[in-house]
């Protein structure tokens, strides 16, 4: 068992004046390396609070984080920082790219805070971007592209650095069913080939069902947890 990420009876309960919300309320999980999992739920059933949670983005009312041997939820904000640009990608659904950047800007700029001297920054952004497809695009900014082609630069943004870990929340939420079919292969397909370890969160059965393993979530806890036909080597 080669596990990666393990949750031990993890809570988070966000607290509104006097009303307390129940987000994710008891959940220990484990994920194993290069494995594809997706968390399925209805929305507001808490599958972004527990992605956040495994991104280190958001620190949890109990229980504990393990991921690679080390307790994210005893981390303070500078080494949680040096733990992301290190072990994790972030795909979002709205992109979240800067807007006053260049498609070639934005996927190097992470670079810049791993170390990466500039003429390999552009180098590996462009490697990047043409994996993508969007090898014509590296000098359009955000708004000179369509949404498809916005999340491929955000999926260029979250691969590049070669983080263990790719995250990625309801992806596809804002994209067509064509593109859809292509962003999820484009993910999947990079995962696969770099053996990262992929986490999707969707509330689309037919998106879930590329996973290795289905996570269903419903009122902050796991209902029940499908595993499907793995493809070996
Ligand atoms: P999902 O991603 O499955 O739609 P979320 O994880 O975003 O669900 O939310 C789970 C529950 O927690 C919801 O009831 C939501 O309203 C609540 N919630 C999420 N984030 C916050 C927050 N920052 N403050 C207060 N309540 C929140
Ligand atoms: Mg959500």
């Amino acid at each position: 068992m080669d596990e990666l990420i393990v949750l031990n009876n993890l809570r988070k309960v966000y607290k509104m004046g006097e009303e307390k919300i129940v987000a994710l309320d008891n959940i220990s999980l484990t994920i194993e390396k290069e494995e594809f999992v997706c968390l399925l739920g209805t929305s507001g059933s808490g599958k972004s609070t527990l992605l956040n949670m495994m991104a280190g983005l958001e620190k949890p009312t109990k229980g504990e984080i393990i991921i690679d041997k080390k307790h994210i939820e005893k981390m303070n904000e500078k080494q949680l920082a040096k733990f992301r640009q290190k072990n994790i990608g972030f795909v979002f659904q709205s992109y979240n790219l800067i807007p006053t950047l260049s498609a070639l800007e934005n996927v190097s700029l992470g670079l810049i805070f791993q170390g990466v001297p500039k003429k390999k920054r552009e180098k590996m952004a462009k490697e990047m971007l043409n994996n993508v497809g969007l090898g014509d695009r590296l000098h359009h900014k955000p708004s000179e592209m369509s949404g498809g082609q916005q999340q491929r630069v955000s999926i260029a943004r979250a691969f590049v650095g070669k983080p263990k870990i790719v995250f990625a929340d309801e992806p596809t939420g804002n994209l067509d069913t064509k593109t859809t079919m292509e962003v999820m292969e484009l993910i999947t397909e990079m995962a696969k080939e770099n053996k990262q370890t992929l986490i999707i969160v969707t509330h689309d059965v037919e998106i879930s069902s590329f996973g290795h393993r289905i996570i269903y979530i419903r009122d902050g806890n796991i209902e029940k947890i499908v595993s499907q036909k793995r493809e070996v080597g």
